[in-house]
């Protein structure tokens, strides 16, 4: 928070990557889910602004949340874009769903982590951060830029190759 948007883009390398293994739209709606109490906190003005979300515990607790949740989301969502069509409609597997979840939500605690000093990601255990100011704000927001044109360049590579190979697979079986 309050950079939500900026987190996608190392999600973007992780589903280059993972490609069919990684909800995308899982882990943009855990990130979401992630900024909710920090938002709660700005609009309010009480509580501590990245408090219990913004731990690796509450990082897991809002991950089996964000998976619950963004499994049925991420069809809709699917559904709404037109990747998934009516009469095939596309299900998100259940490991799917966790695992994009997980890396959503321990990926956005130690982003936070390098750029706030209120967050404690080992609370209770420890209030320390070593984290904090491994690289400059500017450096993390250009990271995160970064990462999201370098994702999509590789993710569709990777999808152009697999058409391009999946073609000649079958010119070969027509040839025969
Ligand atoms: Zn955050």
């Amino acid at each position: 928070m309050p950079f939500t948007p900026f987190h996608i883009g190392p999600g973007i390398v992780v589903k280059a990557i993972l490609q069919g293994s990684f909800s995308l739209m899982v882990f943009g709606w855990a990130q979401v889910v992630m900024d909710i109490q920090p938002l709660f906190v700005l609009v309010t003005g009480e509580g501590h602004l990245h408090g219990f979300s913004h731990t690796y515990i509450g990082a897991t607790l809002l991950a089996v949340i964000s998976a619950l949740s963004g499994k049925y989301l991420a069809e809709i969502g699917l559904r709404i874009v037109g990747i998934s069509k009516r009469d095939y409609p596309l299900k998100i597997k259940w490991w799917i769903a966790f695992l994009s979840a997980f890396i959503g939500t321990y990926s956005h605690v130690v982003l936070d982590s390098m750029m706030h000093s209120d967050v404690q990601p080992f609370f209770p255990w420890s209030q320390e951060n070593q984290l904090l100011g491994l690289i400059t704000v500017p450096q993390l927001h250009q990271l995160c830029l970064y990462s999201a044109l370098v994702g999509a360049i590789i993710y569709y590579s990777v999808q152009y190759l697999r058409k391009k190979g999946d073609l000649f697979k079958i010119c070969r079986h027509h040839q025969r």
